[in-house]
């Protein structure tokens, strides 16, 4: 069976020692947030994550999900039970507003947790991690009678949401979709259309499911500009809030897939079902879209928590497997054999998945402040930087993190040799399961175009020219600390990369965007590695002091400083790679005819 226990004390230094939580203080919802409470939060969801979901995570893939002959799906044994608790614990409204029964706290938290239970079980982590995108949606763009019909609900966990986008023949150019809305005449709409590929469509777990619903009003116009976004709940809501009659929409079949086995991917047919508006309409990508960034943060974030699942597995493994000797003589001459630890090159592996994993929980808290920041302060200026960088790191999270867990599974894997091929390791599973992460919520590809297209050139560059002066500034101030130099001085390479990058495609891109086409994914990762050692540099610093102030952390800080030096040595170089192969630009990649393929 895989073990899994949640990084809580590596979270714990993130929001004490390097981007301190109490620094925030005047957010609302922060006040409450002191360190203590922190820690004993993260701690009862850790033993959630740890005892209750993590166990049901290979029988769930095992099993898989049912659907029934009447279009209900049974999920697998225990699902029901696990996501039970995590309502009742109070997780769905973690940081949903207390006015609909959530608690307020700051929305990283949730982020935080979001890490811990999709590393125990990534699957039965998406019905509740759906429903917090629905929720999202529905507070910025619902009505006020749809937020008090649907959000307490929600929060307390006894319904849950959707996202119903994809249809048959059309996923990344939604200016394709064909579900129509006809107006009923008394404010509601006739939904009508096939929608596919949809996460936790139908279940069993809660009673009642809220479908938001992209489809078109009769006589909008083609494209993406006559999509509009629709609430579409499974049972209708009478009056008094309680449940009516079914509406019309069901679950058609339910996917065959690779990984992900416990959450459903349904078929969902909508046959003149009931839906109200979201938004306004013809403006319904932009309602979405809320949902959209929340969800695509969080599947960053499961990028990284499978990277973590599978380490932690990975160095248990080469702890315990006892092959060949180390090359500077036996390690453990009472033993037949050394440990696998021992040889560099499973150092090498493992330290390149613990490096990464380290800077992505940086990059997704750093983040998850930001997020609280956009959303909470009242400091206009502050609000702005928080905003912009949201929108310029929510496309490096979702396709770095997603991109680098699954290579960091796939490596896990490899430490076991050929157990880790066979499924009762469990190794397999998190490849699986990893690379969902890739394709949804927008392609890889989708998430460097959106880079590289939209982000960079936003508001004149405002986001992207605040990230270099910050990381830049940075730079400078500890430019003179010996303790850091071996940080800084690769970071700052790395950043002069990131820089020529994005000034080859000002001077190469306009005229030809295929440049820019064919150059977006090394550049999301040049980006990510110059954000990634960003974090370690500021996690180094952090370190230093806290190894300087003594209290038995000398051990661990020492670990921290070594990892970030792995990182900077052998990791931070790619960025040299990144450029050279950006600046060929498109021409050979675009020269090839269709028909030579
Ligand atoms: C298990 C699972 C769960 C899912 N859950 C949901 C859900 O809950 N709700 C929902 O609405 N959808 C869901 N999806 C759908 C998912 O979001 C889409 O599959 C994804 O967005 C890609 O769309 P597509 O499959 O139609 O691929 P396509 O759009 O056909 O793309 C195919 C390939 O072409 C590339 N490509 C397409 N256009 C361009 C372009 N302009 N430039 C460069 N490259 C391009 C893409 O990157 C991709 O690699 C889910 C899918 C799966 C498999």
């Amino acid at each position: 069976m895989p073990v899994y226990k949640a990084p809580v004390e590596d979270v714990m230094f993130l929001l004490n020692d390097v981007f301190p939580i109490e620094r925030h203080n005047n957010l609302p919802g922060f006040a409450d947030a002191t360190p203590d409470t922190v820690e004993a939060i993260l701690a009862e969801g850790a033993k959630l994550c740890e005892e209750v979901f993590a166990p049901l995570n290979l029988s769930g893939d095992q099993e898989g999900c049912t659907r029934n002959p009447d279009g209900s799906v049974t999920t697998p044994k225990g699902f029901r039970e696990a996501y039970e608790a995590y309502a009742a614990g109070g997780w769905m409204g973690l940081a949903a507003p207390e006015e609909f029964g959530g608690q307020g706290l700051p929305s990283v938290l949730n982020t935080i947790m979001q890490e811990f239970v999709s590393s125990s079980n990534l699957a039965l982590g998406m019905y509740p991690g759906l429903t917090q995108g629905a929720i999202a949606a529905l507070i910025e763009h619902g009505t006020e009678e749809q937020k008090r019909t649907y959000l307490p609900k929600m929060i307390e966990g006894t319904w849950t949401g959707t996202m119903n986008l994809t249809e048959p023949h059309c996923g990344t150019d939604l200016g394709l979709l064909k579900t129509k809305a006809v107006p009923n005449g008394d404010g509601s709409y006739a939904i009508s259309g096939t929608k596919i590929f949809i996460s936790a469509g139908e279940h069993d777990m809660a009673e009642n499911i809220v479908h938001l619903v992209l489809a078109r009003i009769d006589g909008a116009p083609a494209g993406t500009k006559g999509i509009s976004l629709f609430v579409v709940p499974k049972f209708l809501v009478k009056e008094d809030g309680s449940l009516g009659e079914r509406n019309g929409v069901s679950c058609g079949s339910l996917e065959h897939k690779m990984g992900i086995h416990g959450n459903a991917t349904a078929v969902m047919n909508y046959d003149g079902a009931r839906g109200w508006l979201v938004g306004e309409a013809n403006r319904g990508l932009n309602a979405m879209f809320v949902m959209m960034n929340e969800a695509r943060l969080a599947v960053g974030v499961q990028g990284l928590a499978q990277s973590e699942v599978a380490y932690q597995n990975a160095v248990a493994y080469a702890k315990d497997r006892l092959q060949g000797r180390s090359l500077t003589g036996a390690k453990f001459p009472d033993k037949p054999a050394d440990p696998i630890i021992v040889h560099p090159d499973v150092r090498r592996t493992l330290l390149s998945i613990k490096a990464f994993n380290e800077a992505g929980r940086a990059f997704i808290v750093w983040t998850g402040l930001n997020n609280d920041i956009a959303h909470r302060s009242s400091d206009e200026a502050q609000r702005q930087v928080a905003e912009d960088y949201m929108g310029l790191m929510t496309p490096v999270a979702k396709g770095v993190l997603t991109d680098l867990g699954f290579d960091n599974a796939v490596k896990a894997q490899q430490m076991f040799g050929g157990h880790g091929y066979i499924e009762e390791w469990g190794m397999s599973q998190f490849v699986r399961d990893a690379r969902i992460a890739m394709i949804y919520e927008g392609a890889n590809g989708i998430q460097a175009m959106d880079l590289v297209g939209r982000k960079l050139g936003k508001d004149g560059g405002r986001a992207v020219m605040t990230f270099f002066n910050e990381v830049g500034a940075f730079c400078q101030e500890n430019a003179g600390d010996e303790s850091l130099k071996a940080y800084i001085a690769p970071l700052q390479q790395g950043l002069g990369h990131l820089q020529q990058a994005t000034m080859w495609f000002m001077q190469n891109a306009m005229a030809k965007p295929d440049n820019a086409g064919a150059g977006a994914t090394d550049y999301m990762h040049l980006f990510g590695l110059v954000v990634l050692g960003y974090m370690w540099a500021r996690m180094a610093k952090a370190a230093q002091v806290k190894k300087a102030e003594g209290n038995g952390v000398a051990e661990k800080m020492d670990a921290k400083l070594l990892t970030g030096r792995f990182f900077m040595e052998r990791m931070m170089p790619e960025t040299a790679t990144r450029l050279a192969l950006i600046t060929t630009g498109a021409d050979t990649t675009m020269a090839m005819p269709v028909e030579a393929f």
